[in-house]
């Protein structure tokens, strides 16, 4: 697998302020029409989509820009680079819940597995119903149709799925429950099974070899390295943003026509409150899928390390259960972390690594925390599944535990405190039924996160109105998962990207109307 000799992410550098090299002593200011914080999904999609429509843009992005030339297989060193806070920001609650995002151009999609859903019927119509938030089915229908065809939107190809995925497909099949292949942003996957790593090809077409470029490519600027201490408010109108650079620099960005917020769910919500944003809502009704996995030997040849990290999916239970099955292919580094046992023990599960298969469960929890005030540059997040979402995830963990056992494993390996470390034949699931109802004896991680600066036409109970535009301030946006009243049971990348194609086309077309008067 050789990389090509230009890469989608190289030749930009006049267009990119990469601010671990700004001058300390000198203040750094530009000028555009908009200014977009953060280049994640929501991010990328809003700059290039005001691009498009021939608005000047410039973005600020907290994370440096690593190339796909500077990759590494290392999982260490994609934690240190990439992650916030090293994968160490958990939510606090009842128990510690790892909430792991990227801090880099392209967000979380650098490190995502690029799995591609539309946002379900069921929750469009929940929204409307409960929340008063009426998004037009068509329309959002031809933003993702347009993201698809951009992004590269397929099903896992045959000869890359793995023998993770494959199995997992043929026991559900087995069992009858609804399941398929993944469709993914992917430009010819090579099935390295490094998704989180980066892709090394650049063949997952993440936010920083797709829009980000793209938008570079239509003349808008990016400061890397560059964290947004707050939006500067004339009045009740935002006109700008005030950065650090990681040189020291201060950045000050105006904006002639609004500020779009895609921070993501986590860091939104403090940068309205450094903006002096004040809503009851803001930082509430914050919604997750926290997510239970589980290891197993098979007993034959599994090989993760080949693969589409992943490759496949079951949403049989999506509606009925609230929990949605995924195989994830792990680096060994992970994989190992699975396995129980200490010394003779664990050297013996690890010598047969290459039989370990590793499926997991999102969770649609019903549980809602909150994002609290920054303390010390750190986002307090306060969260606990409920007795409900663990019941869930029991049920989750027992199913899965089954599909297992169907494809022959000789040891399936719960990771849940109290339990065995090891269950060894079908008349153990029932443990897994009955395991215990408190949260703490649950590995679980999130992923996909939700809310916390909620949609809704009332500022009484919401954040940002149904034009995406902060209650009483105008021209301040947000078009990231912040807005969601609630999570989905489904990936929410296309979702969240397909929210922000919307959201930034109105406000583009809007801004092109105030100009034109
Ligand atoms: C390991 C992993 C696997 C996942 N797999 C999938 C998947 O396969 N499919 C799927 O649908 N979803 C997946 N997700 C979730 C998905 O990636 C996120 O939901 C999505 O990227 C969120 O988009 P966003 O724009 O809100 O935030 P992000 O993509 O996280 O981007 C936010 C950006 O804003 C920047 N930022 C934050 N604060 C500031 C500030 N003050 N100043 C400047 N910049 C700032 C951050 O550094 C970051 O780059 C996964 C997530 C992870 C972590
Ligand atoms: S599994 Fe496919 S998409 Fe993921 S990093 Fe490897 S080649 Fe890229």
């Amino acid at each position: 697998m050789s990389q090509p000799e230009t890469l989608p992410d190289e030749g930009h550098d006049a267009q990119v302020v990469d601010g671990t090299t700004l001058p300390k002593d000198r203040d750094f200011t530009d000028e555009f029409d908009f200014v977009v914080i953060g280049s994640g999904a929501s991010g990328a999609v809003a700059a290039h989509t005001l691009t498009e429509h021939g608005f000047s843009v410039g973005i600020v992005e907290e994370g440096p820009w690593i190339k796909t030339r500077e990759m590494s297989t290392g999982v260490d060193d994609v934690f240190s680079r990439a992650i916030r806070n090293r994968g160490m920001q958990v939510a606090e609650g009842k128990t510690f819940i790892p909430m792991l995002q990227g801090r880099a151009v392209g967000g979380s999609t650098l490190i995502n597995s690029a799995i591609a859903w539309r946002i379900p019927g069921d929750v469009l119509h929940e929204w409307k119903n409960d929340f008063g938030v009426d998004l037009p089915e068509g329309e959002l229908g031809a933003h993702f149709d347009a993201l698809d065809r951009d992004l590269s939107v397929r099903t896992v190809a045959d000869d890359v799925l793995g023998e993770n995925s494959r199995i997992f497909l043929e026991q559900c099949k087995k069992r009858g429950y609804e399941a398929a292949a993944m469709k993914r942003y992917d430009l010819g996957c090579e099935g390295s099974g490094r998704c989180l790593q980066g892709c090394p090809n650049a063949r997952k077409q993440g936010m920083s070899v797709t829009y980000v470029p793209w938008a570079l490519a239509k003349g808008a600027r990016i400061h890397t390295s560059c964290k947004v201490d707050r939006v500067e408010m004339t009045g009740s109108r935002a006109t700008g943003v005030l950065a650090r650079a990681e040189s020291g620099a201060k950045v000050r960005l105006r904006a002639r026509l609004g500020v779009i917020v895609a921070a993501s769910t986590l860091q939104t919500p403090n940068v309205l409150y450094r903006s002096g944003v004040r809503s009851k809502a803001l930082g509430r009704h914050f919604c997750a899928h926290p997510s239970v996995g589980m290891g197993a030997a098979l007993g034959r040849r599994v090989h993760m390390s080949f693969g589409a990290t992943q490759g496949a999916e079951s949403i049989h239970f999506r509606k009925t259960e609230r929990f949605k099955m995924e195989t994830i292919s792990m680096p060994p580094e992970l994989a190992v972390a699975r396995m129980p046992g200490v010394g003779r023990d664990l050297l013996r599960r690890m010598s047969r690594l290459d039989e370990v298969a590793v499926w997991a469960a999102q969770i649609r929890a019903r549980a809602e925390g909150v994002i609290g005030r920054n303390i010390f540059g750190h986002d307090k997040i306060s969260y606990t599944p409920t007795e409900d979402d663990v019941r869930i995830a029991r049920r989750a963990l027992a199913t899965l535990a089954e599909l297992f056992f169907d494809a022959g494993a000789t040891e399936v390996w719960p990771g849940i405190h109290g339990l065995p470390l090891a269950l060894k034949s079908t008349d153990d699931i029932r443990l897994l039924r009955e395991g215990p109802l408190d949260p703490r004896a649950y590995s679980w991680v999130a992923t996909h996160l939700f809310g916390a600066a909620r949609m809704g036409p009332s500022a009484s109970s919401s954040v940002v109105d149904t034009s995406f535009q902060v209650h009483g301030a105008e021209g301040l946006f947000v078009v990231d998962s912040s807005i969601f009243p609630t999570n989905l049971g489904v990936n929410p990348q296309h979702s969240i990207m397909g929210l922000a194609r919307h959201a930034s086309t109105g406000i583009a077309r809007r801004a092109k109307r105030s100009v034109a008067a």
